[in-house]
């Protein structure tokens, strides 16, 4: 029976949903409420209903769940970057486990699927090294800088965010000051006017060096000189300050062309003892310490001697890739962001790597062109973004029939349903590991290794 709406009834949750809100049972009906835990009891207004499910707000802890914990950030209730804050952090990484179990056994049919290997953060805060602040108006007229609020365009005031580095607060105060001072005003995606849009930091967790990039509904700040000298004195650590151009009605972060007014063009991060330069436009991972546990578990399941073929496909701006190559015969990377193949280049030569080639190309026309000219790999590592492999890809792939498949996924829905057609076409997972690289979010990150049935 659907449960009325706008009633409040007494529940108590009994697990998390992929979504990261807590699930409960009205007469049989599934209720998601948001920022509740298994275990809660709880009062909760319904306040969505469908054939099937609903969603409640929570309204009152009747009895709190001994998995719930203090959030540590003020703004976390309004706020819709982390989801489970509340919970305790251990339990949060067995929901993550438990995430990718079900989606392997209920999107990709391995019925006996299990996680081997769950690896938790040390760090659940400060992890992030990149961070979007969108700019905008309040109410009032004012200058805010924050985050959205939940399911909302409303920017949240914020000055800086526990999932990044400390020096992110002074950035936007000195963003806000140079604007407030300087009469320029903030973006209104509404009416498509105001210039300044977004800031978007990238701090490099090797070095420390700090990159800042505004974007701008324009060509250009004025007064720049001054935002340069508050950003500078602000943050001391800054290398890089880049004005991005992004003059389109669109939600894009960021527009195509970056002018760099004071500093360096890209920063400098370090992962498995190789130096990266990053550009604005390339793909970093987010959480510098997961990433290198993240990666050597990938090597560890590629167990490469020195004698194969490496396809790293969706290769950003060439890690996995450089670091395969230092125990490959050779490796071949392909990424669709032209930018990010010109670092991976880069990348190579800067660390003396030439046994490594790159391919600026969406994976699905680059990849069945590469093989059907007998490019052939021993060991494929697949890497895409949360869409997942286009069947084209998996297909060319299956055709050039590698040894082994190292699947690293930031979505275990289309992970579960990539490698059920991978298992369909000769392959079978041998090895899993889940990696927690965003600690009170939802989001979790897993590698399978899928063997060759044929050798
Ligand atoms: N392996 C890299 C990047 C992974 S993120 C790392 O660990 O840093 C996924 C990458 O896939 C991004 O760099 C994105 O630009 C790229 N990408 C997205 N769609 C693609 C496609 N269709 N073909 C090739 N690359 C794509």
């Amino acid at each position: 029976m659907i449960p009325e709406k706008n009633k409040e009834y007494t529940a108590i949750v009994t697990g998390v949903s992929s979504d990261g809100n807590g699930i409960c049972r009205i007469d049989g009906y599934t209720l998601f409420v948001p920022q509740t835990v298994t275990g809660d009891k709880i009062r909760v207004l319904v306040v969505k209903t469908r054939t099937g499910f609903g969603y409640g707000k929570r309204m009152e802890i009747i009895e709190p769940s001994p998995y719930r914990t203090e959030p540590v950030c003020g703004a976390y209730r309004r706020c819709g970057g982390c989801q489970l804050m509340h919970i305790d952090y251990a339990y949060q990484t067995e929901i993550k486990r438990g995430i990718i179990e079900n989606a392997m056994r209920r999107i990709g049919g391995f019925e006996d699927f299990f996680v081997s290997d769950m690896v938790g953060a040390d760090k659940p805060y400060r992890y992030r090294n990149k961070m979007i602040f969108p700019i905008g108006k309040d109410k009032n007229g004012e200058i805010v800088c924050g985050f959205y609020a939940q399911r909302s365009h409303d920017i949240m005031p914020l000055d800086g965010c526990v999932a990044g580095g400390d020096f992110n607060g002074a950035v936007i105060r000195a963003v806000k000051e140079y604007m407030q001072e300087n009469n320029v005003s903030p973006y209104d995606e509404k009416t498509h006017t105001g210039l300044v849009r977004r800031v978007f930091t990238r701090v490099s967790a090797k070095y420390g060096s700090v990159m800042t990039v505004i974007s701008v509904n324009g060509d250009n700040l004025p007064n720049r000189e001054k935002l340069i000298k508050k950003l500078r004195t602000a943050c001391p650590d800054i290398a890089s300050i880049i004005v991005n151009i992004n003059k389109k009605r669109t939600n894009l972060v960021m527009g195509d062309k970056n002018v760099t007014v004071w500093g360096s063009d890209t920063i400098k991060d370090n992962l498995l003892g190789l130096d990266f330069e990053i550009s604005p436009h390339s793909f970093f991972q987010i959480n510098h310490d997961m990433t290198e546990k993240l990666y050597a578990k990938a090597l560890e399941f590629a167990d490469l001697s020195g004698n194969e073929n490496v396809m790293d496909i969706y290769c950003g701006i060439g890690t996995i890739s450089l670091c395969a190559a230092k125990c490959a015969k050779s490796v071949i990377g392909v990424e669709i962001v032209e930018k990010a193949i010109e670092d991976a280049r880069k990348n190579a030569q800067s660390n003396g790597i030439d046994n490594a080639e790159f391919y600026a190309s969406s994976a699905e026309e680059i990849v069945p062109k590469l093989i059907e000219n007998g490019r052939l790999a021993d060991v494929v590592i697949l890497d895409p973004p949360r869409k997942g492999s286009e069947e084209k890809t998996l297909s060319a792939i299956v055709k050039a029939a590698p040894k082994r498949i190292v699947y690293v996924s930031c979505n275990p829905a289309t992970l579960a349903r990539d490698a059920k057609y991978l298992c369909e076409n000769g392959y079978s997972i041998t090895k899993s590991a889940g990696f927690d690289m965003f600690p009170n979010t939802m989001h979790v990150e897993t590698i399978v290794l899928l063997q060759n049935r044929n050798m």
